[in-house]
């Protein structure tokens, strides 16, 4: 079956064609600004020119139809009719408590997405818009979503309570949820079997460092803990989020800046993490160019993103009581070997870790990165979230 990934924002809408037999990608291509003047649709597909089109956009309905012309088309498609495709698989960022797995869409899934637009306000109204504009353009044709944050919904209690008083989790849901639920989902259990680990008992830290970054620990693929939190701010530090912080910061800066929450929370989203600590960039290749040249706070904010990383291990180590995994995956994860290795040299011995200087010499596909003599596996695994979408989605239908 071949299965299209959609993965709209609101203005953008990226999405893949996935052949399952071979899980081989058929075309991939991206509509951006739709709803602004300009709007643009690239089509790429292997063996065949890439396509532009620039033409007005106005909505999502628009743009899907778009897509699917793209798809057919005679000289850049890859499909002969839209029939050939088997379903279409969606990214959706929040699904609150009301679903914990992947699920073909119906009213009542529609109507919690839009319940959770207040939990995810600049994804979710987005991710439904994609949703509605597929039935519209091609109805009949199932669509399944694949929430950000079902990963989390495994969590044991201790794990996702917030320790303040019960009734805002029983009035609004308040909650750790978490979020790269797909990117840890489908990395803990490729870790489980790249590495030929126990599929039950497996102990996984997946170390997800990109722009956004989070953390999770999982035990045979069901997550016990992760990094982010009731929104993605909570956790590491990250490219431009603070990660974890005392909630009175934001009381502080509020009160002597004369900000209202929101201004400060915005502060701490957009402006804060590698980006607010160097003042230099929140691309780490710009940070490590400017440690490199002397910035001190560039070394500063790196030597504290890697240590925040640490730590997380550290405690995710200690969540599971043991760990045999630690894999990296992202934009750093998977490309900056020299993070990897000082991560794991400054700060992981004391659980037996060891780098393998050669085997961390690598890129684009999954490795083992530790000595033979290290006590824990690590590894670096490409994150994959529209394979995982597409995988989960065929599931469903084929269900
Ligand atoms: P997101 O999906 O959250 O936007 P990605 O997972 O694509 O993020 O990761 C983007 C980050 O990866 C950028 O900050 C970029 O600096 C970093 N990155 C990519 N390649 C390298 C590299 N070779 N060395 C260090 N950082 C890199």
């Amino acid at each position: 079956m071949k299965i299209l990934v959609l993965n709209c924002g609101s203005s953008s809408l990226k999405y893949q064609l996935i052949d399952m037999q071979d899980e081989s990608v058929l075309a991939k291509g991206l509509c951006e600004r739709i709803g602004i003047e300009g709007s643009k649709l690239t089509h790429k597909a292997p063996g065949k020119d890439d396509f532009e089109l620039e033409t007005a956009m106005p909505d999502h309905g628009v743009a899907v139809k778009l897509v699917f012309d793209a798809l057919t088309d005679a000289a850049h498609g890859v499909v002969k009719s839209v029939d050939e495709i088997g379903a279409i698989g969606h990214r959706v960022l929040h699904a609150g408590k009301k679903i914990t797995e992947s699920i073909v869409v119906n009213q009542e899934v529609k109507d919690i997405i839009r319940e959770c637009f207040d939990l995810g306000p600049l994804h979710n109204p987005a991710n439904l818009l994609g949703i509605e504009a597929c039935e519209k353009v091609v109805p009949g044709k199932p669509n399944v979503a694949v929430f950000d944050t079902t990963f989390g919904m495994t969590l044991p209690e201790k794990a996702y309570y917030y320790a303040i008083p019960t009734e805002y989790y029983e009035k609004y849901g308040i909650r750790r949820y978490g979020f790269h639920g797909t990117s840890h989902n489908f990395v803990s259990h490729e870790t489980i079997k790249f590495g030929n680990l126990d599929p039950e008992k497996a102990k996984v830290i997946v170390c997800h460092l990109g722009n956004g970054a989070s953390i999770s620990a999982s035990i045979g693929g069901k997550g016990v803990d992760t990094s982010m939190g009731l929104t993605p701010l909570e956790g590491l530090i990250m490219g431009t989020r603070s990660g974890d912080i005392d909630a009175a910061v934001v009381q502080f800066i509020a009160n002597h800046e004369k900000l209202s929450v929101d201004e400060v929370l915005n502060i701490l989203n957009k402006k804060s993490g590698v980006l607010g600590l160097s003042g230099v960039s929140s691309d780490f290749r710009d940070v490590e160019k400017a440690a490199e040249e002397g910035n001190h706070m560039a070394q500063v904010a790196l030597e504290a993103f890697q240590y925040r990383v640490a730590k997380y291990i550290g405690s995710y180590a200690a969540a599971m009581n043991g760990v045999d995994a630690i894999t990296f995956t992202a934009g750093v994860g998977e490309n900056d070997k020299a993070t990897r290795k000082e991560i794991v040299e400054k700060y992981l011995g004391f659980i037996g870790a060891k780098i393998d200087d050669e085997r961390n010499n690598v890129r684009g596909k999954a490795a083992l990165i530790s000595s033979d003599d290290s006590k824990v596996k690590i590894f670096m695994i490409p994150t994959n979230e529209e394979l995982a979408i597409a995988r989960d989605t065929l599931r469903l239908v084929e269900a």
